[in-house]
């Protein structure tokens, strides 16, 4: 293990900025109010006709809460003035999920800890990241060439989707990992979040929430910026599906983020991954399995969820899946010093994707050191003769570069370490 600080460096802490936590604000966290953010528009112009309203207020409101990324009621002046007391009496407010506490990265990452509140229900914080640059989790799976085929913009480069025109400069380019559930069941035996177990699934609005708010932190331009989304953080997404895909088309159909830049890891929930692979290829994310082990002995010492669904049953169920043109599955893998980083272990990752037939990629991260698990960090040179070995095999192999491992916010990291 390596001498990272067993809890963030509190000078690392940011408080928010008013804006987004304004004294009185009632964005999100009664208790017992009722949220809009999270129902799409067919739901809020239901909700306009059940109030006696016309229906395009409800796409009014869709448009505030989504595109214009509007926290208040009072703010959303294509409302009339009675329509939002009327609104705030029923106990209706937009709710949207707000970032409570912010901690900073020497290298430019930043985890949140968002507050979120079901409706009705418990208060719960969540962590959410911002990896600017990326963490080349996306490499090789054809999104550049695709970025640049849906901008059509000719000064940008094929190879890296960057901007060659020296008078419009690249735009922002980021990762955004998104938690689906406060805690996670699955146990990983890496895994910090495993550590708290599963507390509760979070809605659709909260796990949505959780990009428009950072978002809307950074100013992004939907359409121009290039924000990937990997629901990745806390939880299994496939154990919250129904809330995780409704999450997945409010970000497609209400904001318009593109699917082809969101990718979601599963541990092997065979029914999750078999009914991922009946949703319309337009309204779903890219799949990534998190795989961890060459073979079924060692990925059961360190996931427990492989005695119920072994790889092959999970590969099984991957085959299900249509994949678009240039679409890959990606094998996520952690590096474990000792324990899932031989040459062997290369070797044998590289005979099971072969086999699978599947058009995939492996993506190698080195295991994230945090307190009570008993794991070590990989060699350096381990890693990259890993690669090596896959490259060598004919398998796409990409490095995740960690990111954000002083404030906890690398994979595997993600635990509350402070509650909200
Ligand atoms: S690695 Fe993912 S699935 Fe496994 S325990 Fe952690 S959060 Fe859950």
């Amino acid at each position: 293990m390596t001498a990272y600080p067993s809890q963030p460096d509190t000078k690392q802490l940011v408080q928010l900025d008013a804006s987004q936590h304004a004294p009185g604000s009632t964005s999100g966290h009664a208790a017992h109010s009722k949220p809009l953010f999270g129902m799409d528009t067919q739901d809020l112009v239901s909700l306009m006709l059940s109030v006696g309203e016309p229906s395009w207020r409800g796409k009014q409101i869709a448009e505030a809460i989504y595109r214009q990324w509007v926290t208040e009621l009072s703010e959303i002046t294509t409302l009339s003035v009675a329509l939002r007391e009327k609104l705030v009496a029923a106990g209706w407010q937009i709710g949207r999920p707000i970032i409570e506490q912010v901690f900073q990265s020497v290298d430019g990452t930043e985890r949140y800890l968002v507050k979120c509140s079901a409706a009705g229900g418990s208060v719960q914080t969540v962590e959410t990241v911002w990896m600017p640059e990326g963490d080349d989790g996306e490499s090789g799976d054809g999104t550049e060439a695709e970025f640049v085929k849906q901008v059509g913009a000719p000064c940008l480069d094929s190879e890296t989707g960057e901007s060659t025109d020296p008078a419009r400069p690249s735009r922002q380019r980021a990762t955004i990992c998104v938690s689906s559930q406060v805690g996670c069941a699955v146990n990983c035996q890496f895994c910090l979040t495993a550590k708290l177990g599963l507390q509760r699934n979070l809605t659709p609005g909260e796990i949505a929430g959780q990009v428009i708010a950072v978002l809307d932190r950074h100013k992004v331009e939907v359409g121009r910026d290039r924000v990937n989304l990997v629901f990745m953080g806390m939880g299994e997404p496939f154990l919250n599906y129904d809330n995780f895909m409704a999450a997945v088309r409010l970000l497609i159909l209400e904001t318009s983020l593109s699917p082809q830049r969101m990718t979601v890891s599963t541990s092997g929930i065979v029914p999750g991954i078999e009914r991922f692979a009946q949703e319309p290829k337009e309204l779903r994310p890219k799949l990534a399995i998190s795989l961890n082990a060459p073979n079924d002995q060692i990925r059961q010492q360190l996931m427990p969820i492989n005695h119920k669904w072994n790889i092959e049953s999970v590969v099984d169920a991957v085959r299900l899946v249509k994949l678009r043109p240039r679409e890959r599955i990606t094998f996520e893998y952690v590096l474990l010093g000792g324990v899932t980083d031989q040459p062997e272990h290369a070797r044998e990752v590289a005979r099971l994707v072969r086999r699978t037939g599947l058009p995939a990629k492996v993506n190698l991260i080195a295991w994230n050191p945090g307190p009570g698990i008993p794991y070590s960090m990989p060699q350096p040179g381990a890693v990259e003769a890993f690669r090596q070995t896959l490259v060598e095999a004919g398998i796409p192999a990409y490095l995740r570069r960690p990111r954000g491992r002083d404030i906890y916010a690398a994979c595997g990291q993600l635990k509350r370490t402070v509650e909200g």
